[in-house]
């Protein structure tokens, strides 16, 4: 079993998102093994996207990360990373998939609803980020 951090974005917690979106992640097969609630600080929101900070994006994505409430989650499923990522779909809402995440819930590049690792190692340091010292039940 793997796991991958998942974050339902402040785009669409603000819209009342989260429900329909988890409603998805269960009926993929996830377990989701942890979950809260927060409000990232600026600085909270540019640790957790470090290695973006020298693309052009990076102060308006983490202005917007820090805007709102998100949700933040471990998922764990067989292949939890590639299998999250392709419910989510394309980084740009418009190229995502039809009937996926982003396709359906995101709004633009940036406001696109969900969150999810690239990697192993992006895993272990995302999940730490929010869930050290949590127990994953
Ligand atoms: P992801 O792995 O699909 O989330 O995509 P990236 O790692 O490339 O980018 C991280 C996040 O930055 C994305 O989910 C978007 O919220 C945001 N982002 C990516 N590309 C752009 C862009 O060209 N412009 C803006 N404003 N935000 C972007």
């Amino acid at each position: 079993m793997e796991r991958t951090l998942a974050i339902i974005k402040p785009d669409a917690v603000e819209k009342q998102f989260a429900g329909p979106i988890i409603q998805r992640i269960e009926a993929a097969g996830f377990r989701i093994r942890a979950m809260r609630r927060v409000h990232l600080s600026k600085a909270e929101a540019e640790g957790f996207y470090a290695v973006h900070r020298e693309r052009p994006f990076f102060a308006s994505l983490t202005a917007f990360m820090s805007s709102g409430p998100a949700v933040v989650m471990v998922l764990e499923a067989d292949g939890a990373i590639r299998k999250w990522r392709d419910l989510m779909g394309a980084t740009d809402p418009s190229k995502a998939p039809a009937g996926s995440i982003r396709a359906d819930f995101g709004s633009n590049i940036e406001r696109n609803a969900t969150h999810g690792s690239d990697a192993p190692e992006t895993a272990a340091f995302e999940t730490g980020y929010f869930f050290a010292g949590v127990d994953l039940v």
